[in-house]
């Protein structure tokens, strides 16, 4: 290290003579050994970067001087760099504490020069004395693998070996464990029907988080671990109405209201954002990898089609059946009249997703129809009821092969009914509902409006996506690209 013009002289405030003098032991917060890792640990040596702290004990921040000039043998930092963000530090009652660089292989000791530098920091900054440099040695692979030599300098001359610490929990794990411990019968009553430990296990992917929110609050109180949300929309005003929304939510972005909610709920569930669109720019190989899906068994998972639009629903019932996954779809009809969900689940399903919409696939990819519905003129309570259908449908899913819960194998009684329409008005018309017209026609109606079946579905002859076969072979046919639609009828007119 080799410094080339002194660093700016500044006042430390008042507050920093609270910090103990005497302190030798030096402790990296986990955030900051990570960040260290992931710069000067991936890079050749003699790279390096500021470390500063907010209380003198911990080093809480980090700064990679990626600018600086480095040859093979010297570490030579950005001045006018270091000093901004030191002047910065300063404004926010951060200490710089030590310089920290690495050098190459064998080399596990400060130089001639890492001495002078240290000496010209310390007079000209006034950090009581003692500073704190220590010597990265990284693995060959550049891989991020790094050790930590400590030395500092006290009292501007005597160089010393202090005691030093890595922290392995970060802040936020803190934070959570601690958020953990304020409520930990969370979830004492529905142990019986939801065994925590199972439930932790389980893992939703939601394609589309407007109208699905109180699902996925459900979900988390439930127990289940693992959410990955993608949803590039925002919150506006007029999702107040009909997405549980609120005004202070206002500008921010879906999955991270969400987020918030659902760890307001379980701080110990794990919330992965995306905040955009399942579009064409997202390969398979991407959401297999954004999804954190690993090959094998998907029976912990759970994807939900939860968009309005038909061709991402398209690409969200492809997708499960590509790679084997559960899948759950929810379709809000016009003017919230009714709605419908259904449910794909490998080796027990005898119908696919396309299979049960095939006459609806036919219409829109025949006749030239945008294919995006609209659940305009729903209320709300219409959506919450989709939603609770759809949450009982999961945990249905969720729980079908644990025989330790009350709704193990209870799916196998809607295993060629996985279709569940819903009448939300007496305007709506559906041929499925032909005998609760009789009822109602006989005037001995006792129907509510809400009223929901599970309609038998039948595996479509060729069906583009299953082949019409056992779904059980459906998980091995080969879907190369999901991006496009399997389209066998004429193409729409241009
Ligand atoms: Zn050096
Ligand atoms: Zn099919």
């Amino acid at each position: 290290m080799k410094i080339k013009e002194c660093l700016a002289k500044m006042k430390n405030k008042e507050k920093k003579s609270e910090f103990n003098v005497q302190n030798t032991k030096w402790t990296f917060t986990a955030e900051v050994y990570d960040e260290i890792c992931k710069t000067i640990g991936c890079r050749r040596p003699e790279y390096g970067g500021l470390l500063g702290s907010s209380d003198g004990v911990h080093i809480d921040h980090y700064y990679f001087d990626a600018t600086s000039e480095r040859s093979a043998g010297v570490y030579m930092m950005d001045i006018p760099a270091c000093n901004k963000v030191i002047h910065e530090w300063n404004d926010n009652d951060i200490e710089l504490v030590g310089v920290i660089h690495s050098h190459p292989n064998g080399v596990t000791r400060p130089s001639h020069g890492d001495l002078l530098m240290a000496k010209n920091i310390i007079e000209s900054i006034n950090v009581h004395g003692r500073f704190f440099t220590p010597i990265v040695q990284v693995s060959p692979k550049l891989n991020g693998e790094i050790k930590i030599y400590p030395y500092s300098f006290e009292q501007s001359v005597e160089m010393k070996t202090p005691l030093m610490e890595i922290e392995t929990e970060s802040a936020e794990e803190r934070r959570i464990a601690a958020l953990d411990k304020k409520a930990p019968n969370r979830f004492e009553r529905i142990k019986r029907v939801f065994p925590n430990n199972l439930m932790a296990k389980k893992k939703v992917i939601c394609i589309g988080c407007g109208g699905s929110r109180p699902f996925l609050e459900t979900l988390a109180r439930c127990g289940v671990g693992t959410f990955i949300l993608f949803d590039g929309d925002i919150v506006e005003d007029t999702n107040i109405a009909t997405q549980g929304t609120f005004i202070s939510e206002l500008g921010k972005l879906k999955v991270d209201v969400i987020k918030t909610r659902i760890l307001d709920i379980n701080p110990l569930a794990h919330v992965v954002c995306i905040p955009k669109y399942l579009d064409n720019a997202i390969t398979d190989e991407d959401f297999f990898k954004m999804a954190m899906l690993k090959n094998g068994d998907f029976r912990d998972t759970l994807l939900c089609g939860c968009t309005d639009n038909f061709f991402a629903q398209d690409r969200c019932a492809q997708l499960s059946v590509k790679y084997g996954i559960p899948y759950l779809a929810a379709q809000i009809f016009e003017k919230g009249k009714g709605h419908e969900v259904l449910f794909y689940y490998p080796g027990l399903t005898a119908s696919c997703p396309r299979c049960i919409l095939e006459s609806r696939y036919k219409k829109i990819l025949t006749v030239k129809k945008s294919g995006t519905g609209s659940s305009e003129g729903a209320a709300v309570c219409v959506t919450d009821y989709l939603n609770s259908i759809k949450s009982y449908t999961a945990l249905k899913i969720f729980c079908y092969d644990e025989p330790l819960t009350p709704y193990y194998h209870e799916l196998d009684k809607f295993a060629d009914r996985n279709y569940f329409m819903t009448k939300c008005s007496s305007e709506f018309n559906a041929p499925a509902f032909e005998p609760i017209k009789l009822v109602e026609a006989n005037e001995t109606d006792l129907t509510f409006p809400f009223v929901t079946i599970a309609i038998g579905q039948t595996p479509e002859k060729g069906c583009p996506l299953c082949g019409g076969t056992s779904n059980e072979n459906a998980p091995d046919r080969i879907i190369p690209d999901t991006r496009t639609i399997i389209n066998p009828y004429d193409k729409p007119e241009e």
